[in-house]
């Protein structure tokens, strides 16, 4: 009794302090006291602390309860699991009505429906925070935003509530909030200390921007390579927001950046000029509005680009709503000294309230407009869809079931419509086989995500840019794809499922299961793990299987029957096992006498080793092309992989290991010994898979001996205008974009490839020259390679004379060079084999 009595005057001190701090945010402001503040749940007025992420899920549980304009959803789980939730507030008859609203949504939206009566429905608006784990006022903002939304009496608020439905995502990518949170909490001083270079604000690698397996998240919208992407697209897809945000953090000293982004150039080419030309200027009176008013500095219409479709603000604007952009000053801390005197924690979290509600004012005064637009940008993709010709795109690839299912998944994420093709084809040179391609229809409302998938944009209005300047999405699962005269064939796909292949019965001399599908590699790391003992055949050849004669391609996994440990039935059920598992086809023969080609003992066949790989990581090192491999060997292999940081390079043992993996990044850290150590292993047959400027490390070092790409008239002007030092400059850097290369098919590196030609990420301006030896370098860029993005001319003449994988010999070992980005953003399906191939065929590439 004590205790309570205790603790109501606790709360009641507690509650007139976080009062006047509120007072900060919404000076003036008449709040109903039945709800309680962030500062008053919480105990800390809001900019004293980095609020974990679980208080704020907390607090967002504690608005649902008590009151019946909130709604708490959790839509699913992080890496690491934390709930992924969305609060949804509107008044409490809207509340009721929830499911009718949100289907006249969908309605609005489906052109092939009645155009329902906008004006009574509510504005859609999304309120999304904190995609960057270290820009972290933006969801203490969310809580401050979800408080003033449900409690303030002034007439906009209760407009907000009758008139919209406003759904908050506190923190897009809570594992990243959490380990910057962790950071500046920890760190803190008491008095804070503002001088930029303490700890508190100087992260520990990788820095808490990036999710668990250090990737932009805000670069995933369209590749959807995480959970966390996965889910808030399903989310948007069941909503179609007339209106998303997407709050970030920049550098201390600058001020406040809203929309219009930079014009132009730096625009999507498929979404429709209104966006830009009429929506944006009217939405950013209102932030000029709210910010003049609380005296905030802030730009707009420069640097910030709006065309790669997996920002979180560019997403939204090729779905027919509205996508912004904001980025408020840092104090990446509690507090941080500036050109413009100390930049509060507090002052960034206010930038960003005052924006929230400038944008659910904006979105209310244009409610009806935007209705009438999300519903005009839906039909005008139906109506546009073919007019060109290009009635469809055919897609498949008949040597891989695996990756022909995940991009057919993809596109059913994006809720793009996709249907069986029901005959053999063949379109300009590539055929598709009936059952093992598709057809996309461009006349219909998701026409413009189409074009994202499978079109390649090469003319820009501009050359500097912010990102990538690519992201034809087919090219990157590696699929055969072509522009159709025909509008749809067979049935639609609703959903993807793993084949499930029969399991040869009775004795088998041998199995063998093809290379090419995507999940071999898997397969075969598993059988590896299970103590089956697998070989390669090096060579092409045709067997007698229980289907009849079958060809297999160089690659093929064999597992001799006659070198097992485990017993002849054990080997079968877990095959069986992993073939279901992996949806894998396996063959049995009864002789080691082939049809065709080697025999299953040629010397042409060999043992694969069990691979135990290390990657090298910590600061210095390049963290985003780390968290692929990383993701890649998790997420896509199963293969558990050493993350040692380069601090530790004393503490190995290399010779434990069969192979290293060197990310681009500084390796000048490590010492004579060390380098010496690298040398004696690779020496004995280690190998190294090295990454664009790691390779350059590797040359420096003496270790390899690659030559780089120069151009004889490679002159630049003597002097420029100062003004355009950062076009000029910009203009030089290969940002990202696609390219044609030739593969040579006979090279273990190309195990499992079936086409010559094959397109390649590449976003380094590091060109080198085909190996001196003639046999090594499985994969160059073609006579003209330039299939889509932004490339300098004379970058493009450097890249027709370089190559895009080179091996070193090294004793017995060897360096297998990447000079582009097989596994690009989790999303390049088409070139992580060839990665693959260097770790599990490593020592039969030289
Ligand atoms: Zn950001």
């Amino acid at each position: 009794m004590q205790k309570t009595l205790l603790y109501l005057i606790f709360s009641l001190f507690l509650c007139n302090l976080c009062l006047a701090q509120e007072e900060y945010y919404f000076p003036g402001e008449k709040f109903d006291p039945t709800i309680p503040s962030p500062s008053q749940f919480l105990g800390y007025p809001i900019g004293d602390w980095h609020t974990r992420y679980d208080l704020i899920v907390k607090y967002f549980e504690k608005l649902d309860q008590i009151s019946p304009m909130a709604q708490i959803k959790t839509i699913g789980y992080t890496h690491e699991h934390r709930p992924k939730v969305i609060l949804t507030i509107t008044s409490a008859v809207n509340m009721g009505n929830l499911e009718q609203i949100r289907l006249k949504q969908i309605q609005l939206a489906d052109p092939s429906q009645a155009k329902p009566d906008v004006n009574s429905m509510p504005s859609i608006i999304h309120q999304g925070y904190g995609v960057h784990g270290n820009e972290p006022s933006s969801a203490e903002a969310a809580m401050l935003t979800a408080y003033w939304l449900m409690a303030s009496q002034s007439d906009l608020a209760k407009n907000l509530r009758e008139n919209a439905v406003v759904h908050i995502d506190p923190t897009l990518n809570p594992d990243g909030r959490d380990r910057h949170s962790l950071w500046a909490n920890s760190n803190k001083g008491f008095p804070p200390v503002a001088d930029p270079l303490d700890r508190e604000h100087n992260e520990a690698w990788p820095g808490g921007r990036t999710n668990h397996y250090w990737f932009d998240l805000n670069r995933d919208w369209l590749p959807l390579a995480h959970p966390e992407s996965r889910v808030k697209v399903e989310w948007y897809h069941q909503w179609y927001p007339n209106v998303t945000t997407d709050f970030h953090e920049m550098g201390t000293n600058s001020t406040y950046f809203f929309e219009p982004t930079k014009p132009f150039g730096s625009e999507n080419p498929v979404v429709p000029r209104k966006n830009y030309d009429d929506i944006n200027p009217r939405f950013a009176k209102y932030f000029a509005k709210y910010m003049d008013e609380i005296g905030s500095l802030y730009w707009s219409k420069e640097v910030f680009d709006n065309s790669y479709p997996g920002y979180g603000s560019t997403y939204p604007d090729i779905h027919g709503g509205l996508g912004l952009v904001f980025e408020t000053a840092s104090s990446r801390g509690h507090v941080q000294s500036s050109q413009r005197g100390d930049i509060t924690f507090a002052f960034t979290i206010r930038n960003h309230v005052v924006n929230s509600l400038a944008t659910m004012e904006a979105a209310l005064d244009n409610r009806v407009y935007m209705h009438d637009y999300l519903r005009e940008f839906f039909a005008s993709a139906v109506a546009e869809g073919g007019k060109d010709g290009a009635k469809s795109y055919v897609f498949g690839d008949e040597y891989d079931e695996s990756r022909n299912r995940l991009f057919v998944k993809f596109l059913l994420d994006h809720k793009i419509k996709v249907y069986e093709n029901s005959a053999d084809l063949s379109i300009a040179g590539q055929s598709y086989k009936k059952g093992k391609s598709w057809v996309v229809p461009t006349n219909q409302p998701q026409y413009r995500m189409v074009r994202t998938m499978f079109e390649y944009v090469k003319e820009f209005a501009d050359s500097v840019f912010y990102d990538a300047s690519a992201w034809t999405m087919a090219a990157a699962y590696g699929m055969p794809f072509s522009v159709a005269a025909f509008a749809k064939s067979g049935t639609q796909v609703t959903e993807v499922s793993t084949p499930n292949f029969t399991f040869p019965e009775g004795k088998a001399y041998a199995y063998l299961i093809d290379w090419s599908d995507y999940y071999a590699p898997k397969m075969l790391f598993e059988m590896q793990k299970a103590g089956i003992h697998v070989e390669a055949v090096h060579r092409a050849f045709s067997s007698q299987t229980q289907d009849g004669s079958v060809s297999f391609s160089a690659g093929t996994l064999m597992i001799p029957m006659g070198f097992q440990k485990l017993k002849a039935e054990e080997i079968a059920t877990k095959l069986k096992e992993l073939a279901g598992k992996n949806g894998q086809k396996v063959y049995a023969v009864t002789t080691g006498l082939n049809l065709s080609g080697v025999d299953l003992g040629s010397n042409s066949v060999s043992a694969i080793q069990v691979p135990k790989v290390v990657m090298l990581v910590g600061p210095g090192i390049n963290g985003t092309e780390a968290g692929e491999i990383w993701n890649l060997m998790d997420q896509h292999l199963g293969m558990p992989m050493t993350k040692l940081n380069l601090e530790q390079f004393g503490r190995i043992n290399l010779h434990e290991y069969t192979t290293l993996i060197m990310p681009s990044g500084n390796y000048n850290s490590l010492s004579e010994g060390q380098v010496n150590h690298l040398k004696d292993w690779l020496s004995r047959g280690g190998t190294i898979i090295s990454l664009k400027n790691a390779s350059l490390w590797l040359n420096q070092k003496g270790i390899t001996k690659e030559e780089a790409v120069k151009l004889e008239d490679e002159k630049e002007p003597a002097v420029l205008p100062f003004a355009v030092r950062n076009d000029f400059e910009g203009a030089k850097e290969v940002g990202g974009s696609i390219y044609m290369a030739e593969l040579d098919l006979t090279h273990p590196l190309a195990y499992g490839y079936h086409r010559k030609s094959i397109p390649v990420y590449r976003n380094t301006s590091i060109f080198i020259k085909p190996s001196a030896d003639k046999y090594l370098t499985p994969v160059k860029y073609s006579a003209s390679p330039h299939l889509g993005g932004y490339i300098s001319k004379a970058n493009l003449e450097k890249l027709k004379q370089s190559a895009g994988v080179v091996i070193s010999p090294a004793g017995q070992g060897r360096v297998v060079h990447f000079f582009d980005s097989p596994n690009f953003r989790g999303t390049w399906f088409g070139t992580n084999k060839l990665f693959l191939n260097a770790i599990f065929h490593g020592d039969n590439m030289d």
